[in-house]
């Protein structure tokens, strides 16, 4: 069950219809389709009221009729509500060093028709062009109108000014106002979200951290950042910044890492970092999948690299329990997946890392959750939280 906010009840009427259109969403997102009575009783929300904002996101195209059945079996099938993804969509795009990816997305957040792919082009004005191009073919392959645009940037957004503020692994954005300009050039609404919130949106919305309240996300796939959800709200801090847990310094002498400071955790307990020592240790060029291979099929070649890049993330893990003590932490990465005997290393090494209280009672859990998708739920969270409140 998704927490929701408590309203005092002096708040204004405008933010409490703001809030249960909210629940509204959120239900039929992650339980849709739904009966409007169903609604009602998986919001909390009385009939009448949640009859009235369904009808409303109806109206606005947000939300769509479809048969279907009762949750619980019962009755005949009949007139039910699902998030759109006939009548609208958002299309949502994952920038990323090497290439962009794009969607449409319905708006439960899922991804519908086909993915496009691209290499990512060198210069501000060719990746402008390239996103024009993308988003032009998506919003011409479908009949659903298109409401707005997501993108998940991989680098530090200011979420009051939408700004991106640091982007090292694209640094063609630096300078450049890429949310005004996707505005200006798409005439769509736009949402720029970084990859942390993007992710983050995802696992709670379709992933296996739905319905928890309080839940940790640790990304090492190449950068290493953490999410986390404090009874039902994401952390977000003032500029929606936190959880930047890559970048603590955990050795002033240590390597150079990408933000300009050195020994930052980010550059021993990735996927990258460990793919870098494995290139230092068989003196070539080594891929990651030649890597995961190495491990499958000689890992005692590599096991002193391994060894020490599990220690890190078990440092990130702590870090992470430790700061926002999560029920679950979900890591999202590669190497993990590839091998269960490291997870279970990597849980092994936790008590010589963790106070044992904060360890007790938490999961740790892979996932996937992938960017575009939340991209796609960031724009419609935006598009609906825009929605005007009178009735
Ligand atoms: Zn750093």
């Amino acid at each position: 069950m998704i927490a929701f906010p408590q309203i005092p009840a002096q708040a204004r009427p405008g933010l409490l219809r703001r809030v249960n259109r909210e629940r509204v969403v959120r239900s039929l997102q992650t339980r849709g389709p739904l009966s409007r009575s169903d609604v009602a009783k998986h919001t909390g929300l009385g009939y009448a009221t949640a009859v009235k904002i369904c009808d409303s996101l109806e109206a606005s195209s947000f939300a769509e009729s479809c048969s279907g059945q009762q949750q619980n079996g019962a009755g005949r099938p009949g007139n039910f509500l699902r998030m759109s993804a006939d009548k609208a969509q958002v299309i949502a795009l994952a920038l990323g060093p090497i290439e962009v990816r794009a969607g449409s997305i319905a708006l439960n957040g899922a991804v519908t028709g086909q993915m496009e792919k691209s290499a990512t082009p060198q210069n501000y004005a060719s990746l402008l062009e390239q996103i024009i191009k993308l988003v032009k073919k998506l919003d011409q392959n479908t009949t659903a109108n298109t409401l707005g645009l997501g993108v998940c940037v991989p680098g530090l957004i200011d979420s009051r000014s939408g700004e991106v503020k640091i982007t090292p692994n694209i640094p063609s954005i630096d300078g450049h106002d890429l949310l005004a300009d996707l505005e200006k050039l798409t005439g769509l609404k736009t949402k720029l979200t970084g990859v942390m919130e993007s992710q983050f949106l995802v696992e709670q919305i379709r992933g296996q951290a739905n319905g928890l309240e309080n839940f940790a996300l640790i990304n090492y796939l190449g950068g290493l950042g953490a999410a986390a959800c404090s009874d039902g709200h994401r952390i977000t801090g003032a500029r929606g910044m936190a959880g930047e847990i890559g970048h603590i310094v955990i050795n002033p002498d240590g390597e150079l890492c990408g933000c300009g400071n050195h020994g930052c955790l980010e550059t021993q307990a990735t996927d990258l970092a460990l793919l870098k020592q494995v290139t230092k240790k068989l003196d070539r060029e080594v891929s990651i999948a030649e890597m995961l291979e190495i491990q499958k099929n000689n890992p005692q070649l590599i096991a002193t690299e391994v060894s020490r890049f599990l220690d890190h993330l078990a440092i990130a893990i702590a870090l992470t329990l430790q700061a926002y003590n999560p029920s679950t932490v979900f890591l999202l990465g590669r190497f993990l997946e590839n091998d269960a005997h490291c997870f279970d290393q990597l849980i092994e090494r936790l008590p010589r890392f963790c106070l044992s209280p904060l360890l007790e009672n938490c999961q740790v859990k892979l996932t996937r959750a992938d960017p575009l998708n939340g991209a796609g739920l960031a724009i419609i969270e935006q598009l609906i939280a825009q929605l005007p409140t009178k009735s």
